[in-house]
């Protein structure tokens, strides 16, 4: 019997407890324990087979002489102690794939919002306000997509039947992708000044921290509406805020925003033409069944094959 040890997180604010409930239904003939306290988690490291969490707490490690296999619950690797768990022979699996579906879903939605002027319309509804306003469409329109992974091609898949025009902007155009154009990092520049939707699905690199800076709101035509689920910092938060403010584009849907959490007295809360919402597009019930999915699935392959090297990425 292998012991599955579930490190306690709040997870978008979601109760772990029901992650464990879907981990216990895959794996009936497993022990999934939920550590819900540090010293449940110190004490359950000691016989577990398997760990899943957000990370893994490194000093923990020499109490973990029968641990195998770090399951993440996150799509990333960068932010574990990679080397460590190499040097114990602990296998590491992501959860890669994860959020595909709920937070291209949410780009979508945010894209949709600004096309039918959404936040125009709530205002007007909560001053009871019956006055006409002029939509937008988004047939004709090309919506450039920064960042081809799972929620990337999640959202060009979904964007299918809507007659727009996509371009793809990745590291290696050369692989190519779903969208009607594939560029490279270089040709960005040349990519936004046809770009009407601008979505950043990329994660954050030293490559592209700050991709979004007052250049590229120069370079964006005056109607064209960013919509950020990646990361707050692949946007100059600054140069966003100047470019909302004289507009220089026409809005931001933004998930996830620089800082976060967004302080009460920040800027961004305050214009009309921001979409804002708490780094919420994961935050749905069906992420823990396709993470139970997942990490069920590895841990049984590591059973039947014990080959740990193939799962390192
Ligand atoms: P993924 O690993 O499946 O895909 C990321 C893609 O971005 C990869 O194809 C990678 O090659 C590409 N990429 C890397 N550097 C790039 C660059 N410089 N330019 C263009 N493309 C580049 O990850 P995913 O599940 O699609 O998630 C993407 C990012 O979205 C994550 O890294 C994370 O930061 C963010 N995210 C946000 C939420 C949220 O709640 N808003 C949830 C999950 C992930």
């Amino acid at each position: 019997m292998t012991d599955l040890l579930v490190r306690r997180h709040s997870v978008h604010g979601m109760p772990v407890e029901s992650y464990v409930e879907e981990l216990r239904d895959r794996l009936p003939e497993h022990d999934v324990r939920l550590a819900r306290t540090p010293e449940e988690e110190r004490e359950g490291i000691v016989d577990a087979t398997a760990v899943t969490g957000t990370d893994i707490d490194e000093s923990l490690l020499d109490r973990a002489e029968d641990l195998r296999l770090f399951a993440g619950m996150y799509a990333g690797y960068g932010h574990l102690p990679m080397d460590t768990l190499r040097e114990r022979d602990v296998a590491v699996t992501t959860a890669s794939g994860v959020h595909g579906p709920n937070v291209a879903e949410h780009a979508v939605a945010s894209v949709l919002a600004f096309v039918r002027e959404f936040p125009t319309a709530f205002d007007r509804q909560r001053d009871h306000e019956w006055r006409h306003f002029q939509g937008h469409e988004l047939a004709g329109s090309t919506v450039t997509v920064v960042g081809l992974g799972a929620i990337g091609q999640g959202v060009v898949q979904r964007l299918k039947g809507f007659d727009v025009t996509t371009i793809g902007v990745r590291r290696h155009p050369d692989d190519g992708g779903p969208t009607d154009e594939v560029v490279g990092p270089d040709a960005l520049h040349d990519a936004l000044a046809r770009t009407d939707y601008l979505v950043l699905a990329c994660p954050l690199t030293d490559e592209t921290r700050g991709l979004v800076d007052s250049e590229a709101f120069g370079t964006l035509p005056p109607e064209a509406v960013l919509v950020n689920v990646a990361r707050g910092a692949v946007v100059d938060t600054d140069a966003l805020v100047s470019a909302l403010r004289s507009n220089e584009i026409r809005g931001a849907a933004l998930d996830v925003t620089d800082p976060e959490p967004l302080p009460a007295d920040h800027p961004l809360w305050g214009l009309s033409n921001v979409l804002v919402t708490p780094h919420n597009s994961g935050h749905t019930p069906n992420y823990f069944n396709r993470l139970a999915d997942i990490v069920a699935e590895n841990l049984q392959r590591v059973e039947e094959t014990g080959r740990y090297e193939d799962l390192r990425n």
